[in-house]
């Protein structure tokens, strides 16, 4: 065990009896060649998720650009040249996947591939192939050679030609457990569902909770900063993780997305070895906080790539409030963002355009005709900082609101020109004016780069995580 492991106290240790009560439901592969106890014959057409976007930091393509795209694009670059291929693996990280024997509360469910026509899947190895719902075992076979086309054929899944054709599949890989997905290693078992259309399949890798942690602290954080950033990142996630899957997870079939709507898991691809040993050295480590009945509980550990100087109360921006996601002065993060990412350019939309998005997101708007102010209807102030939270809309039939955070995602959903609530909106003849921009995210939690800048000056994981989440505590669950 790392470092962190010597600063656990006894009441620590007291709570992990409780949270491991909290944690012990939730559906897994259970042992090798037994399918998930979710006997659904079909995925239910999941409903996305409304859990927010908690980092503006990841480098996904589509979704959410890095805050500073050449850190990011070298550190990509890098961790491509390596070996990616399933069965393969990035040197120096682990040659087998560990807790595959896990307890059923730390498996997690990973929406790779949704409504998709079919994908390429790859094995290196033996496996097996698991019908959900059948009585008969699952069907071994040996290591093919080549992808297989996996596809739905007459509303069941059909992997190239093998003897396959039911609704669900559970795909069994042998040691070291990596499964090809369209080229990239996703460590663990995947699970394959015809959605209710007949046509279309989900594809959701299902892993044990620390190898999934190690295929998103290189895909939220560059894989190169200091041990300290990349341990509190590993915690932070952890703890989203594991509060996402009980708060969400039972009523669908998958626990958290690959992107940034949850956290950004690039799988095998992610991982290096100071990836790893940030996972190991916090291994089962997660933030704790008192709820609303007074009892320890884990909370959504939020975090975001640039708070800009200061953090946001969580109620501010979710509507959510926990008492360890309180704003806090971060003067951490300026030195270590890039300036064009902690000062945003101006941004200017016309108003036309501004009208359309929000009537499109929200219809209830279009009562108001034509939308002819917005300003700031709350701000949260702090020294030198400030971040609209809630905004007046004013148009000609009447007033609506909209918090901070949701109209900016309805204007600029990738956040990569909008990138924060901090700013100032002015109104420029035809066009709506964001000036005065700092940060990129929503603020809330833990501040990356800020955690970053924390660690150069020499401070722990777990001072970091303490400024950050105050009032939380660090506990171990296994
Ligand atoms: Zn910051």
């Amino acid at each position: 065990m790392g470092r962190l492991a010597t600063h656990i106290s006894a009441p620590m240790r007291r709570e992990r009896r409780t949270l491991r009560v909290m944690l012990s439901t939730g559906a897994h592969p259970g042992r090798r060649y037994r399918p998930l106890s979710d006997s659904s014959p079909r995925c239910a057409r999941a409903a996305v998720a409304a859990t927010a976007s908690i980092s503006g930091l990841a480098p996904h393509p589509k979704r959410s650009p890095a805050p500073a795209a050449g850190w990011f694009l070298a550190a990509s670059t890098l961790i491509l040249m390596l070996p990616t291929i399933a069965g393969c693996k990035p040197r120096n990280t682990p040659a087998t996947t560990p807790q595959m024997d896990t307890a059923p509360g730390y498996w997690v469910r990973v929406l790779l591939i949704n409504d998709a026509h079919g994908f390429d899947l790859s094995l290196e190895t033996g496996f097996a192939v698991a019908a959900t719902g059948a009585e008969s075992p699952p069907q071994a076979f040996a290591r093919q050679d080549g992808p297989m086309r996996v596809s739905v054929v007459a509303g069941r899944i059909s992997i190239a030609d093998l003897p396959v054709h039911a609704f669900e599949v559970d795909i069994l890989p042998d040691p070291p457990h990596i499964i090809g997905i369209d080229g990239s290693g996703h460590r663990g078992q995947l699970r394959i569902c015809v959605n209710p259309d007949g046509r279309t399949l989900d594809a959701i890798n299902m892993v044990p909770l620390e190898p999934y942690l190690a295929g998103v602290v290189g895909a939220e954080m560059p894989q190169y900063w200091e041990p300290a950033a990349l341990q509190a990142q590993a915690i932070a996630a952890r703890t989203y993780c594991l509060y996402t899957k009980r708060r969400f997870g039972k009523g669908r079939t998958w626990d958290l997305s690959r992107t940034q709507a949850s956290q950004v898991y690039k799988g095998v691809d992610g991982e290096t070895e100071r990836v790893w040993d940030a996972v190991n050295q916090t291994r089962g480590m997660v933030l704790t906080t008192p709820n609303r009945d007074g009892q320890t509980d884990l909370f959504p550990a939020y975090y975001s790539s640039t708070c800009g100087g200061h953090t946001e109360n969580c109620e501010n921006v979710f509507g959510e409030a926990f008492s360890a996601l309180m704003g806090v002065p971060c003067p951490y993060c300026k030195d270590v963002a890039r300036p064009g990412s902690f000062f945003w350019p101006v941004v200017r939309m016309d108003k036309a355009r501004v009208a359309e998005l929000l009537a499109a997101r929200y219809p209830r708007l279009r009562r108001l005709g034509q939308v002819a102010a917005i300003a700031p209807a709350d701000v949260s102030r702090y020294d030198k900082f400030s971040r609209i939270t809630r905004l007046e809309l004013r148009g000609e039939n009447g007033v609506d609101y909209l918090r901070g955070e949701d109209f900016r995602l309805t204007l600029d959903p990738s956040g990569r020109q909008l990138r924060s609530a901090a700013c100032e909106i002015h109104e420029n003849a035809d066009q709506w004016e964001f000036q005065a921009g700092r940060g990129w995210g929503h603020g809330v939690g833990m501040c990356q780069c800020g955690a970053q800048g924390m660690a150069r000056q020499g401070k722990t994981a777990e001072q970091i995580l303490l400024h950050y989440y105050s009032n939380a505590k660090l506990v171990r669950l296994y």
